[in-house]
């Protein structure tokens, strides 16, 4: 039933660097900035990287860039009243690779990111076919974090709570707009959690990886909720669910206790368009 878009996987070290032959090669001198978390970004260090343009991919596959400006359509057509200018970003080396939100309306998602998450996290079982779903799950958490700016939460005790929370709106999108079964996406967000890189490797600002896997599940197991019984949240009742599961189901260890989740049977696009939130 689920439609798999097939990716390439490309060796991204090497090519990552044909981007930039028109570009000046970093300075030496500038001063490399600690951007771990993905609302760290800055511009003008020598481990920023290149944006490329506004909501146009090049990941230099044609098959990529058109599942990704797919993904970004699907993603903006969510979430509703969220706007977002998705960037390419150029890392200038796989050490750097990240994704980023920012409060002033970006993504920016790394092209040594994408080709990370598809060549480390992307393989279905027995096969050598890729899956979009780890690109899917971090371009929806940086999208969560343009809900938390443009609504404008403030309620938050640590940065470990946004990040918990970015989460959760990504189980919540993989949930709502695509349903899929905790089962298809646990791998994939416990491997990304438990890689020790990217921004996940810092408890004290991003949660440790079962919180992390909590909140994804619990951003799921709400949107399946949703679907069941036919309730329309809205982003403030989104931030509600999230804070009265924060103290229970997301910061207490769950060990393998997640039940497997159970959508309607019969959903149509329309029925499911209708639920999508809302500000
Ligand atoms: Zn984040």
């Amino acid at each position: 039933m689920k439609k798999i878009i097939v990716l390439l996987a490309i060796a991204a070290i090497g090519l990552g660097s044909c981007k930039k032959d028109n570009s000046p090669a970093p300075d030496k001198n500038a001063s490399v900035k600690d951007m771990a978390g993905c609302l760290g970004y800055a511009t003008g260090y020598s481990n920023s990287g290149t944006i490329g343009p506004a909501n146009t991919f090049d990941f230099k596959i044609a098959q990529n860039n058109q599942f990704f400006a797919g993904e970004v359509t699907n993603q903006r057509n969510f979430w509703l009243g969220i706007p977002a200018e998705v960037h390419v970003l150029y890392e200038p080396t796989a050490d750097y690779k990240n994704a980023y939100a920012s409060p002033d309306g970006s993504i920016l998602f790394g092209y040594q990111m994408f080709y990370y998450l598809v060549n480390s996290f992307s393989k279905l079982p027995n096969t050598n076919t890729l899956s979009p779903l780890p690109v899917d799950g971090v371009l929806a958490h940086e999208w969560g974090h343009r809900v938390q700016f443009t609504v404008g939460w403030n309620d938050y005790a640590q940065p470990s709570e946004r990040e918990l929370e970015a989460d959760f709106f990504s189980g919540y999108y993989m949930g709502l707009a695509k349903q899929w079964l905790w089962g298809q996406i646990k791998t994939y967000y416990s491997a990304i959690y438990a890689s020790g890189d990217y921004y996940y490797n810092s408890p004290q600002h991003h949660g440790t990886p079962q919180q992390r896997l909590n909140a994804a599940y619990a951003g799921l197991t709400t949107a399946v909720y949703e679907l069941n019984n036919n309730v329309h949240y809205t982003y403030a009742q989104l931030h509600a669910i999230f804070r009265s599961k924060l103290p229970s189901e997301i910061s207490v260890m769950h060990g393998e206790q997640f039940a497997e989740v159970s959508y309607p049977r019969h959903l149509t696009k329309e029925s499911v368009q209708r639920l999508f939130p809302r500000i």
